[in-house]
């Protein structure tokens, strides 16, 4: 398949619905090959057929598309705004000294590799990780974490979903399990009770697709927020989250989606994902429909579309290499 030339204006690309239109359609054919998440009971009431995308430009562009405007729960999302908050007010040595940085190539959820030999979780992005993270974020609170999660998002209607959130909680075994193993090992050092709560509080944030796009923006511009010039995240905090999302993001799909996609991104179970443009653009998806590793199925196959056509990739760079000296 010849990728299209990508069109320029003043330097960055040209974004328009009939673009985010094309990815859907492309997209829409698979949403039946997945699931709506079920472990979490009010997750099941997601329309499968949802699709949605919105597109932040660093020049001002806003683009949306389909499903847009609908709301529904940040799930692991949240562990890239956790993980940003951590290394702002307890820096990376602390988060780093308990989390490692490296894929896990297991699912979300799992205790295997820790259960076994390790003694810290695998990375932030994984559910072991962020519950570590959320150790950290403790003394922050829930109130604090919702009143920044809305300025990183640039969204004031972010609330938290009860029913979800209850959902959740009562069928949380597996999640309490790594939680207390954590505790065994001495790298969850508060009330597990309460860190777990703040984790599936922030899982539990209603979203939409273009509250992704904005973080996602924010993210691809080093943490300077382009429309009003304002630093909101350190430059560093953002080159490590971004460079964890590429690594870490997708979970035990996070190598395919490298180099399918090319771009930083995150995924929830509630349907959504986040990429990262670096310095060109901030994507959101949602498609509640998700694979076997609770990526979203056609949230994955609108952004391929996208990334290949126009050349999103971050590596295209070396695709594009024909000099000679
Ligand atoms: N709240 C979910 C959980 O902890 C988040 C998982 C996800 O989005 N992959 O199981």
């Amino acid at each position: 398949m010849q990728a299209h030339h990508f069109d320029k204006r003043g330097g960055s690309l040209i974004i328009n619905e009939e673009k985010l239109s094309r990815a859907l359609e492309h997209a829409r054919p698979h949403i039946g090959e997945g699931r709506v998440a079920s472990y979490i009971p009010e997750l099941s009431k997601a329309d499968a057929n949802d699709l949605g995308i919105c597109v932040h430009t660093i020049d001002g562009q806003r683009c949306r598309f389909g499903d847009w405007e609908r709301r529904f729960t940040i799930q692991s999302i949240s562990k890239v705004i956790n993980l940003a908050v951590a290394l702002e007010h307890s820096g990376a040595d602390a988060v780093f000294k308990r989390i490692r940085m490296e894929p896990s190539g297991a699912a979300f959820n799992s205790m295997q590799r820790i259960s076994d030999n390790e003694d810290v979780p695998f990375n932030p992005m994984v559910n072991a990780g962020a519950i570590t993270v959320c150790d950290l974020l403790l003394p922050l609170g829930i109130e604090k974490m919702i009143e920044i999660s809305q300025k990183l998002c640039m969204d004031e209607d972010i609330t938290l979903n009860e029913e979800v959130f209850e959902s959740e909680w009562a069928n949380s075994a597996r999640n309490h399990s790594l939680a207390y193993l954590l505790q065994s090992k001495g790298v969850v050092r508060g009330n597990v009770e309460e860190v777990l709560r703040l984790y599936t509080q922030m899982c539990s944030l209603n979203v939409t697709a273009e509250s992704l796009a904005s973080l996602a923006l924010l993210l691809a511009n080093g943490g300077v927020h382009p429309e009003t010039g304002r630093r909101i995240l350190e430059e560093d905090v953002v080159k490590t989250v971004v460079t964890v999302m590429l690594t870490c993001g997708m979970y035990d799909g996070s190598g395919e989606f490298a180099v399918r996609v090319g771009l930083p991104s995150k995924s929830g179970v509630g349907g959504g994902i986040l990429s990262v443009v670096p310095g060109e653009m901030g994507i959101g998806v949602y498609g509640p429909s998700l694979d076997e590793k609770g990526n979203s199925i056609a949230g994955q196959k609108a952004l391929e579309f996208l990334s290949h056509h126009e050349r999103l990739h971050i590596l295209d760079r070396c695709a594009d290499g024909r000099k000679t000296f």
